[in-house]
Order: C-alpha cells, then structure tokens, then sequence
C-alpha cells in the first residue's frame, strides 16, 4: 500500500491543534470476561509493518520499531518488508535489532507483486525465493502455486488490503490462510468496508477464513504518524501459549480479535452450546449444526466507565442484532444456528475509544470502528 496526499493532512491537522494524539484512559471491570475456555492467553500484535530494510520506509530502523512496539504493550511482533526490494533475500531478520525479550518474534515479509500483495508469516525465518520465483505468473494456477510454496515451509499466507491500493488480482480460489480486512486506518486510505464485505461474501460461501489487521505502518516519525503507527490496528489471538507456532495457529483458526489499539478495547465472541453455562467454544471455533439454541456472550475487555458501544451482530452476511451498550462490558444473546448447514456469527463494536490517535479520528479517517471479531461457526466441517 502506498500513501499520498499526507502533507496536506498532516497541515490540516496541525492547523486544527490536533497533534500529540492519544489521551488516557480507565479501565472497565472484567465481568463479562468469558469463562471456561481451554488454557490459552490473550496476545495483541501487529502484523503488518515495513523497516527501514524497505526502501520505502528508511526513516523506520528496527531498533526503534521494536522498542515502540514493547512501549505499547504487544506481545507479539513482526515486520514485513517488501520482498521486492531485496530481490527475495530477506535482510530483516539478520537485522541485529531483530529480536525481544518482551514479545513473542515471527519472521515475515510483504510478498509484494504486480498482481498484488500478502504477507508470508513462519515461527522461524525462511527461505522467499520459492514464492518469490513464482511472483510474475498469470495462469490460472499461479495463486495456488503460491499457496503450495508457503505451506511447503509450513509457513501462513494472508492476503493483504485485498481490493485496494495493489488489489490481489491471483484470485482467491486458493488456500490462503487469513485475509487482511483492517489495513491502516478504517477509511483512509484503504476504506476497509470493501475488504470485509468480501470476507462475509466467503464466509457465506461455507470458507471457513480468518481475518486479521495490519497498521501497514512504514514511518513513526513524519505526517503518518500523526494519523495511524504501531499497533493501529491491532490483532489479538488467543493463543495456547506464548509462542510463535502458537500465535500462528490462533491467526489461522481465527481464534482472534482486531481493534483499534493495544490499548484500546479487545472484543470477544464466544458459545455456550450445551448450555452448561460456560463459554466453551470462542470465536474460530467450529461447533456442530444440531439446531440447537446456543447461548453467545459477547464480551469488551478494557470498557471504558460509561462509554458507548454500538455492538452489531453479523450472522450469515446480514445484521441480526443491533444494540448500543452503555456502562457494559458485555451482551448475550441466543440463537438456533440452522441444522445441517453452514451458520456463522461475527460481531462489530463502533463508538469511540480514546486510543486511537485523535487526528485520525476528528479527519474521520478512522470511522467508528473500534473492534471485530472473527466468526463462531456452526457446521463447516
Ligand atoms: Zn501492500
Ligand atoms: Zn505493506
């Protein structure tokens, strides 16, 4: 993704008195925290940024993109500079600056093409030039041919900002394993409602497919970061453990979450679909289709004391519940996910959070989007 016409935001934000963005804030209680799930833990992270080991983003070194990221709390990391500009033999990771002690490192790169992007994200660095070799294919095949070289090194393939910017023109008849529906800001300059209105169109189609976000931030230092840095947006997984297989196999099974920020709001979905009252099965999970009524809980951890949030209920692509939660830090409902066939159930969270930075927000770059879930799914096995 490239990013024009910054100058005249950053005069237009700087003439408004908006600079030094972010305000604090106060936590809600974790009451509506969902309760019996498997032993995992909550890790936020960004997955897509670019160093200074992209030719685009110099004034970005690693020494201070990785210090940023463990200021604001991640606890997970990973920088995906353009393979492109290094002719497939990726530099960042024998970057000296390439590690943390405070959060779990991936090894990733921007597969960056003619025919569009996506990041190539493994536990451990590996070797580009397979998919690398395959970037100027046309033929119909080529996207799975990808799909084929990553997951012969056991590595995740996820599509970048799908239908913007460099739109992925490969297809998605292919086995890519998330898509990015949240690139940098909410509308700007990739208006993201294209992206997840894609992502429903699969879902519906019976594709079980995560999505996830990325800042795509390339500079922490110029007009950028006036509107968007580290960590916006961010995506939280909920992995077994703290580890980079671990992170990568929540990313794939969309047992994960996008908001705003590290600090902003995280939300959650999750069923009680044996009415034992606990929450058992989380959003990337995939129960049974018995027709059953499930009991969900929606759950906001780090609500604001008194703030509103617009909570919207995604069933099988249209709106089944819409309600505005005020001084609540969760919503339940219960439905009968059909019997023999394919249901899904995804939330969305809009309002406002004080953690995204204010330029961004009063240019109505960032929309009200404050967070997403990935689906529950019934019956796609
Ligand atoms: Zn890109
Ligand atoms: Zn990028």
């Amino acid at each position: 993704m490239k990013f024009g016409n910054f100058a005249a935001i950053a005069a237009a934000g700087a003439a408004l008195g908006l600079l030094g963005a972010c305000s604090s804030s106060s936590s809600g209680d974790s009451s509506g925290g969902v309760s019996d799930l498997r032993a995992g833990t909550w890790l936020s992270g960004d997955l897509h940024l670019h160093s200074d080991h992209s030719t685009d983003a110099a004034d970005n070194p690693i020494a201070e993109l990785i210090p940023e990221a463990e200021s604001r709390g991640m606890g997970f990391f990973v920088i995906t500079d353009h393979d492109n500009h290094v002719d497939g033999h990726i530099t960042t990771w024998d970057d000296p600056a390439y590690h943390s002690d405070a959060m779990v490192m991936l090894y990733g790169v921007e597969y960056t093409t003619a025919r569009g992007h996506a990041n190539i994200l493994g536990s451990q660095p590996f070797d580009d030039l397979p998919m690398y070799a395959l970037r100027d294919r046309t033929d119909d095949a080529a996207g799975q041919a990808i799909a084929d070289a990553a997951h012969a090194q056991n590595l995740h393939l996820s599509v970048n900002h799908p239908l913007n910017g460099d739109p992925w023109e490969f297809g998605f008849d292919m086995d890519i394993d998330s898509i990015e529906i949240w690139n940098a800001m909410y509308r700007f300059p990739t208006n993201n409602d294209n992206a997840v209105a894609l992502w429903d169109s699969m879902l519906k189609s019976g594709r079980h497919l995560a999505a996830r976000g990325g800042s795509d931030c390339h500079h922490q230092h110029t007009y950028e970061a006036l509107v968007f840095n580290v960590g916006n947006p961010t995506t939280w997984v909920y992995a077994s453990a703290p580890k980079a297989g671990a992170v990568l196999a929540a990313l794939k099974a969309g047992n994960s979450s996008i908001s705003y920020a590290p600090t902003a709001e995280r939300v959650a979905l999750a069923a009680d679909t044996d009415h034992d009252g606990g929450y058992e099965t989380l959003m990337g999970d995939d129960a049974a289709a018995t027709g059953n009524p499930v009991d969900f809980r929606i759950s906001i951890d780090n609500a604001r004391t008194l703030a509103a949030y617009r909570i919207t209920v995604i069933k099988n692509g249209e709106t089944f519940l819409e309600k505005t939660v005020i001084g609540e830090d969760h919503l339940d409902f219960t439905d009968a996910p059909a019997a023999g066939t394919h249901s899904y159930y995804r939330v969305e969270v809009r309002g406002t959070t004080p953690e995204a930075p204010l330029t961004g927000q009063l240019l109505g770059f960032y929309g009200d989007v404050i967070a997403f879930t990935n689906p529950v799914y019934f019956g796609y096995d």
